[in-house]
């Protein structure tokens, strides 16, 4: 009696003869084997012959199939030693359900599934035979490859899907993990792929696509994957670099490839492509969120003029995350009432009046106090919300100037309105409906300030809302004049009433002659294009009386009023009075030596100021400062040269000279010498040293005053 190595339950109420047995074996769909003790073959069914083409009548004499390619289901390859039959031969056990690949000589794939089973002797209880069996499952094999084909792969382009992206993304990290190396992760849209697609068709856009798959999959490396994970969509895994310049070689050959031009039909096309790359593991983050991470670096590459990549930072990110949070807690601080304007008054210094005011944003924040708008503003800049609150500036300032009225205080009221707030759409209609219900006495009160007009892209929409909004009474502004490129464009477009020197150049106009020479051309420039000009960031007496000369009388600065909460306004506006030395100052339109002589007296103000200063903390300049040479000073230069060869004729200039050799003689003691000084004696020095100074500035005026005679 044989004995089989497996035991299987019997469910045969008959046992078959021999003949039944063949009938049986014969007519199964399975391919049933048998083999001797040597692995020699000894019976196949007819299933058999035709898996594997040969005939009954020749049946093969080894293991059936073994000259052909066969490999595993995970695609090694499969050793004859590790065939079910020679295993089972070799250990004596049964060996089941063993999932063999085929790859037949017209390349055709045969998937089996085999199992082989020992039959032992019964009394010696050694291998007598071995049975196999090999079930075709080809058809079940492909059906499922088309399946997760349909699950994991783009039916256009046959790239990786988003699914398979996902596995592939752990594997990729994982292995990154283990060898220290740095995967890419790139996001990829294309751009100028919707015209293709509107203008040529849906057939043409598809092919694109295909050929820009077939490029990228081609210009990728073994182990990377591209996937195609929407419309013009595509991720990219690139693995194994060592180094962020060889990443931006691998990406740079990408952009290249995918921009060189297509044969669509009969027609040539041109895209190109914006990628956003995150690196991992620098960018640590799951896999889900270092999508969105390169999505958003792809993003900023469109941003940027597209074809080209940018590299997801984190730093910016967060930035970008604060200021969603931030933007969203100054749309809170307008809907709690914790924004206020503050109101800087603007002077005709010249005829000693109050003309206006100028409206400028506060955040009275509970926490952090009174904020300026430099501290929360530019977080908006690029937000809807800054035209919200433009909207309630504008609203807030009209009220204002109702309720000033009511007091009699009949003033102008400026407002800054941001470029951006200019392009919104609604804007001149917003601004229309909301004066609708105001007098004319209101609207006419109102002047808006340009503010960024380097923003101003398009003079010519801006020039269509200021239009529409003079008809209404208000009045424009350019702020911050002379920053811009493209202030002249502006000034020469745009029907402005006002132009607003920026405060930069007021403020160092004292000591730079090229500030100076910026600001006189404003005023010039405001004069022939019969604009008023104000100067704002007027901070001292001297830039008061500068501006004065050269010609410009409306003004705004800390020297005459800090920004002051409305409630303050009426009251500083009653008690209001024009220091008398603005009178003092003459106007005719200057000349050039008429500014070197202003500089000049600034200038010493100035050089005087700090030398008393030091005197003051007991430092005193060292001797050797050219400060202290009366030829190096910016007055000395000038007096020794272009001055010296224009006016030596004049005794009052030459009267200068002496006055101004004692005077920096006198200083350059004192600051030698001020050390072994007792304290009585500095100060005697000092004094000294300012009235010579106060004789000095009266000579220089008296000359000047000579020149603007003349
Ligand atoms: P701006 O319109 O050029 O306003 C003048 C700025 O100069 C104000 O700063 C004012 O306080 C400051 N200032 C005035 N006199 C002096 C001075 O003598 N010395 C110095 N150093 N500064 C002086 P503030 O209030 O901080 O406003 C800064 C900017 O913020 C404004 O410049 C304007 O561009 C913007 N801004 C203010 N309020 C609003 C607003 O309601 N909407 C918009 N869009 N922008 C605003
Ligand atoms: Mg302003
Ligand atoms: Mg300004």
């Amino acid at each position: 009696m044989e004995d089989i190595g497996v035991h299987f339950p019997s469910i045969w109420k008959h046992r078959p003869d021999e003949r039944q047995l063949q009938a049986i074996i014969a007519t199964l769909e399975e391919g049933i084997q048998l083999w001797d003790s040597e692995g020699k073959h000894l019976y196949s069914n007819p299933a058999i012959a035709a898996l594997f083409d040969f005939s009954p009548d020749h049946p093969p004499d080894e293991f059936s199939f073994s000259k052909w390619p066969c490999y595993r289901d995970d695609g090694t390859p499969f050793h004859l030693e590790d065939y079910p039959v020679a295993r089972v031969l070799a250990t004596g056990l049964a060996q089941t359900r063993v999932l063999l690949h085929i790859v037949k000589p017209d390349d055709s794939d045969l998937w089996l599934r085999m199992s082989a089973y020992p039959i032992f002797d019964a009394k010696t209880k050694r291998i007598t035979s071995v049975v196999s069996s090999a079930a075709d499952i080809t058809q079940m094999m492909e059906q499922g490859r088309r399946m997760e084909q349909m699950a994991h792969y783009d039916a256009l382009t046959r790239l990786p899907n988003r699914v398979l992206l996902a596995d592939r993304m752990y594997q990729a990290m994982a292995r990154s993990q283990r060898s220290g190396e740095t995967l890419a992760i790139c996001m990829m849209d294309l751009d100028g792929f919707k015209p293709v697609n509107d203008t040529l068709g849906h057939k043409a856009g598809d092919q694109l696509l295909q050929e820009v798959s077939h490029r990228l999959s081609d210009s990728i490396r073994g182990g990377d994957t591209a996937a195609r994970i929407g419309g013009d969509e595509f991720a990219l895994l690139l693995g194994g670099l060592q180094s962020l310049r060889e990443f931006e070689m691998i990406v740079g050959r990408l952009l290249q490839v995918i921009s060189s031009p297509y044969t669509i039909g009969e027609q040539q096309v041109r895209i190109s492509a914006s990628i956003g790359v995150t690196l991992y593991p620098n960018d640590g983050s799951d896999p889900d969120l270092l999508l969105r991470h390169a999505d958003q670096a792809m993003y900023l590459a469109k941003q940027a003029g597209k074809n080209q990549f940018q590299l997801f930072d984190s730093n910016q990110d967060q930035r970008l995350k604060a200021n969603r949070g931030a933007v969203r807690k100054i749309e809170q601080a307008l809907e709690q009432d914790q924004l206020v304007l503050y109101y800087q008054p603007k002077v005709d210094c010249r005829q000693g009046s109050v003309l206006g005011v100028e409206a400028l944003v506060r955040w009275r924040h509970p926490v952090m106090g009174l904020l300026s708008p430099a501290e929360f503003l530019p977080l908006i800049e690029n937000d809807d919300l800054i035209v919200t609150l433009g909207e309630w500036v504008a609203a807030e300032a009209m009220r204002q100037i109702v309720a000033w009225q009511k007091e009699g205080l009949d003033i102008t009221v400026g407002i800054n309105i941001s470029a951006r707030q200019l392009y919104h759409r609604d804007f001149s209609r917003r601004l229309r409906e909301m004066m609708a219900g105001q007098p004319e006495s209101v609207t006419r009160r109102l002047e808006i300030e340009i503010v960024e007009t380097t923003a101003l892209e398009d003079v010519s929409a801006v020039k269509d809302v200021i239009d529409d909004c003079r008809k209404l009474g208000v009045r424009f502004a350019l702020d911050d004049f002379g920053t811009g490129f493209s202030s002249l464009v502006h000034l020469k477009r745009l029907a402005v009433d006002v132009l607003k020197i920026d405060q930069s150049f007021v403020r160092d106009m004292l000591n730079d002659p090229e500030d100076l020479a910026i600001v006189e051309g404003v005023i010039g420039m405001a004069a022939a294009f019969k604009r008023t000009v104000v100067a704002e960031g007027v901070e001292t007496i001297d830039h008061i009386l500068m501006l004065l000369e050269l010609g410009c009388d409306v003004m705004q600065g800390h020297v005459l009023s800090r920004p002051m909460p409305a409630s303050q306004v009426a009251g500083w506006v009653r008690s209001f009075k024009p220091d008398p030395l603005w009178q003092m100052s003459s106007s005719p339109r200057p000349t050039r030596d008429y500014f070197h002589l202003l500089l000049a007296e600034a200038n010493h103000r100035q050089w005087h100021e700090e030398i008393m200063s030091g005197l003051h903390h007991m430092k005193g300049l060292a001797a050797s400062n050219p400060k202290l040479d009366d030829r190096s000073c910016r007055f000395g230069q000038w007096y020794y040269n272009e001055g010296t060869r224009r006016f030596f004729s004049l005794a009052e200039f030459r009267a200068l000279e002496l006055v101004h050799q004692q005077l920096h003689q006198h200083a350059k003691e004192i600051c030698e010498n001020h050390a072994c000084l007792s304290e009585g004696e500095r100060q005697e020095q000092e004094a000294r040293l300012v009235l010579e100074n106060l004789e000095f500035v009266h000579l220089l005026r008296q000359f000047r005053h000579t020149l603007a005679k003349e």
